[in-house]
């Protein structure tokens, strides 16, 4: 392929990205939901090259699956995955908050408090969509206090994996309120207790898995609908 990468494309490729990785955490573009290239194509006026780019990126963190000769979908966990994924998540999230503990700081702590503010108002108003994305940036924003890179992206993949199940598995309108979960771990990280900060995370992130239950996918709208164009 010889289309030059210019900054210009870059741009239109982080776009599309964000609006279909938006669509999927959003709970919009559900699980096993095809997303063919040409229609990709023309619905974002994007060339081939740029629409393949942007659902490799995404199938790099696994929540598009490229089926050879079958085109793109939204990817689908299994039960078993589900479980490894969220195991994963607590012994990655366990370490990311112990580390946390050791480098916050005062200015950290009052982003962190923000931040819940932020989630909590989204939470119990009509936005519940943002709220799903809020939570979730919570757990990324303490991943970066922990302060190491390679720890942090794995988290980005695993809860963007774990966003994906939510949407599969969890009941609408069923999401429970993380906010004093969220703060008792903000409260833990300001004394600089990691022990128990890791333990309140373990118990928050087993809540979270308990909220999950095996449910099919609802029925489809247009894919236009669901990328919100
Ligand atoms: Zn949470
Ligand atoms: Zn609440």
């Amino acid at each position: 392929m010889d289309e030059r990468v210019t900054e210009e494309s870059l741009e239109a490729e982080n776009r599309i990205y964000a609006r279909i990785f938006d669509g999927i955490m959003d709970r919009r573009l559900t699980p096993g939901t095809k997303l063919p290239e040409r229609e990709l194509c023309e619905l974002f006026s994007a060339s081939r090259s740029l629409v393949r780019r942007v659902l490799q990126r995404l199938a790099h963190y696994h929540v598009v699956e490229l089926r050879p000769n079958r085109g793109a979908i939204v990817a689908t966990p299994t039960p078993e995955e589900t479980r490894q994924i969220f195991q994963a998540r607590r012994a990655l999230e366990g370490a990311l908050v112990r580390l946390a503990a050791q480098h916050a700081t005062p200015a950290d702590i009052d982003g962190l408090r923000q931040q819940l503010h932020v989630e909590h108002e989204a939470m119990h108003g009509s936005d519940q969509p943002a709220w799903a994305r809020l939570a979730s940036t919570f757990h990324l924003r303490v991943a970066r206090l922990a302060n190491n890179a390679i720890l942090e992206n794995y988290l980005k993949e695993i809860v963007s994996r774990c966003s994906l199940i939510v949407a599969l598995y969890e009941p609408q309108g069923n999401a429970a309120c993380e906010h004093d979960e969220h703060a008792g771990i903000v409260a833990c990280l300001e004394r600089g207790d990691g022990e128990n900060a890791a333990r309140l995370m373990e118990e928050h992130l087993v809540e979270l898995e308990r909220h999950i239950c095996l449910r099919q996918p609802d029925a489809r709208p247009s894919l236009k609908d669901r990328l919100g164009l």
